[in-house]
């Protein structure tokens, strides 16, 4: 993947804030941080996205993710953490190979720049649409 970014990220080829690495996964500060200590958690192997990735590189990242969003809390007494994953450009998806955005979020918003989650969960959906698709996607398993 050469014109990957964050593969050359993991190759020392572009340059990073890296903060932890294990053998499949790395994490890195994001450079247009959304709060104070966001960071990226990838697999070092290039995957494209949440559908692509293997069991064993998602568990690596997931786990090594879980470990910061607990340092980030200790070491900057954040109030709440958010892990988020785009996957897909039309699910906001910018680099197309696989991260976890680990993203401390603090009551105090001038160390926080998001506000409201971009939908309001707490308008009550359609009961047999929602039964509907619960049944197809189990039907699936
Ligand atoms: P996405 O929009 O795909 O969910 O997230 C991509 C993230 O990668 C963004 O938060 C963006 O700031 C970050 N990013 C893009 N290019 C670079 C880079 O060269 N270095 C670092 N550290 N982060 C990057
Ligand atoms: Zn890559």
């Amino acid at each position: 993947m050469t014109d990957c970014i964050f593969c050359a990220i993991v190759a020392g080829a572009a340059p990073a804030v890296v903060v932890a690495e294990d053998e499949r996964a790395i994490a890195f500060m994001d450079i247009h941080p959304a709060s104070d200590g966001h960071l990226l958690v990838i697999p070092k192997a290039h995957s494209a996205d949440l559908l692509a990735i293997p069991p064993e590189d998602l568990a690596a990242v997931t786990l090594l993710a879980q470990r910061l969003a607990r340092d980030a809390v200790d070491e900057f007494g954040a109030d709440g953490v958010n892990l988020l994953n785009s996957c897909g450009a039309d699910a906001w998806q910018t680099v197309f190979h696989f991260h976890m955005h680990v993203i401390p979020r603090y009551l105090d918003k001038t160390r926080d720049r998001l506000h409201t989650l971009p939908w309001t969960p707490d308008v009550a959906g359609d009961r047999d649409l929602i039964s509907a698709l619960g049944s197809r996607l189990a039907a699936t398993v």
